[in-house]
């Protein structure tokens, strides 16, 4: 990833004041010029209406009199005003006084001033043509626009120049601050505080506001931690006791409850070598339901299902706890495996297992159904697999079918 140079805040916010500010001065300037430019035009208006009121009666006077040297000294005052460049009087009489820079004809036309008789109305006596100093005018406009600008100039730079200071000592800093704090931030240190050097105010702002967020984080983050730990150890346990579930669930047979025959798969290996280790006897039983068949044919299906429920219950409750353990092997058949027992002991077992499921299950709806079962019982011989014994067991329940059922062979 292109990582964008970095700038910080306060900069990019003053650069961007700064041109705005500028801006605004270079507008305000072009306003204040314009008032100005009026203000000196009105300055040589008044200059001339001043040379109308005052020479232009003396002049009359000189004209009328036919005093030349006046009427010169006359012209030669109006050109001393600064204001003035040049100034030449037309004497109806073809007479011409002129004084001042002639040159200055060509850049403007100048004002002209018929010269009234001294007394009452007649004839003008003559023509007065004002040409102004242009380079006056131009000096006073620069010199006044000049003075706005730097004005104005100085007066943006000097606001800027607070601002600066302010952006820097109240947004900037706080933000770099806040930055190298965040950047700093790790598990062990969540419980320190920012600290933030701002000098002390009576209302608070969005950079409080910001810090107090990074306090409810921290605070959030570390109860969060806190209880992580306990979290794991709630969730191991609930992971624990479903994946105990599905052990059971995968190990168990959905309508008795009796393990599966993956189980006895499983299981029945050990039990075999355990017992060709230590020498020790052990005995299955295959257990199978009498006519079956015509029990769900008569009751029902579901009614089966209730039997099978009965058969492995009263299978179960003839066993010894945690020590003998029950399988469906399929439909009505059951296989019981007796560790630590021997064919003796084992056909004592199956007769008792006989005679507990040889009695009538009670249906749920009332219903009396009868039952037997027949039982098959091998004992382990040494170096013998499971094949062979489970074989042996089976052989022996089809002896017991062969005999008339409701009874155990071995
Ligand atoms: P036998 O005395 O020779 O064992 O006769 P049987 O009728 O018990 O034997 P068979 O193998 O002919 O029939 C077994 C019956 O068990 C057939 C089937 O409908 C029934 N069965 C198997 N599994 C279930 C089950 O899960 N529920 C119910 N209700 N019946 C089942
Ligand atoms: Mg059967
Ligand atoms: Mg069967």
């Amino acid at each position: 990833m292109v990582t964008a140079a970095y700038r910080p805040l306060a900069h990019v916010l003053i650069r961007r004041i700064v041109l705005l500010a500028t801006a605004c001065a270079l507008l305000l300037s072009a306003v204040q010029g314009v008032l100005t430019y009026r203000q000196v035009q009105q300055r040589f208006e008044a200059t001339l209406q001043d040379i109308v009121s005052s020479n232009l009666p003396m002049l009359s006077v000189g004209i009328w009199d036919i005093e030349a040297e006046a009427v010169r000294r006359q012209v030669e005052t109006i050109v001393a005003k600064p204001e003035i460049g040049y100034a030449r009087l037309n004497v109806a009489t073809g007479q011409v006084f002129e004084a001042g820079d002639a040159a200055l004809l060509r850049q403007q036309p100048g004002r002209r001033f018929e010269i009234p008789p001294p007394r009452g109305s007649g004839e003008a006596l003559g023509t007065l043509l004002i040409v102004v100093q242009p380079a006056l005018l131009y000096q006073a406009l620069t010199q006044a626009l000049l003075a706005i600008f730097l004005g104005y100039l100085l007066l943006t730079l000097l606001i800027c120049s607070l601002v600066a200071y302010v952006l820097r000592r109240e947004v900037e800093r706080p933000l770099r601050g806040m930055a190298e704090f965040a950047g700093r931030l790790a598990p062990s240190s969540l419980t320190v505080p920012l600290q933030l050097s701002r000098p002390a105010r009576p209302h608070h702002d969005e950079i409080d506001l910001v810090a107090r967020g990074f306090a409810t984080l921290q605070a959030a983050i570390s109860r969060h931690i806190d209880t992580l730990d306990q979290q794991v150890e709630e969730r191991t346990r609930q992971l624990d006791a479903a994946l105990s579930d599905i052990r059971e669930l995968s190990i168990r047979d959905g309508l008795t409850g009796c393990y599966n025959r993956a189980l006895l798969s499983e299981r029945l290996p050990s039990e075999l070598e355990r017992a060709q280790r230590y020498q020790r006897p052990l005995a299955v039983v295959f257990c199978d339901a009498d006519h079956f068949k015509p029990v769900n044919d008569r009751f029902g299906h579901l009614a089966g299902d209730e039997v099978l429920r009965a058969i492995a219950l009263r299978i179960g409750s003839q066993l010894r706890q945690d020590i003998d353990w029950v399988v469906r092997f399929g439909g009505e058949e059951f296989v019981i495996v007796l560790p630590e027992t021997d064919l003796a002991a084992a056909l004592v077992t199956a007769e008792r297992l006989r005679a507990a499921i040889s009695t009538s299950v009670i249906l749920a709806d009332g219903r009396t159904v009868q039952i037997t079962a027949s039982l098959g019982v091998a004992a382990f011989q040494s170096g013998e697999d499971v094949e062979s014994l489970l074989n042996r067991a089976d052989t022996q329940l089809y002896l017991a079918k062969q005999g008339g059922r409701n009874r155990v062979m071995g």
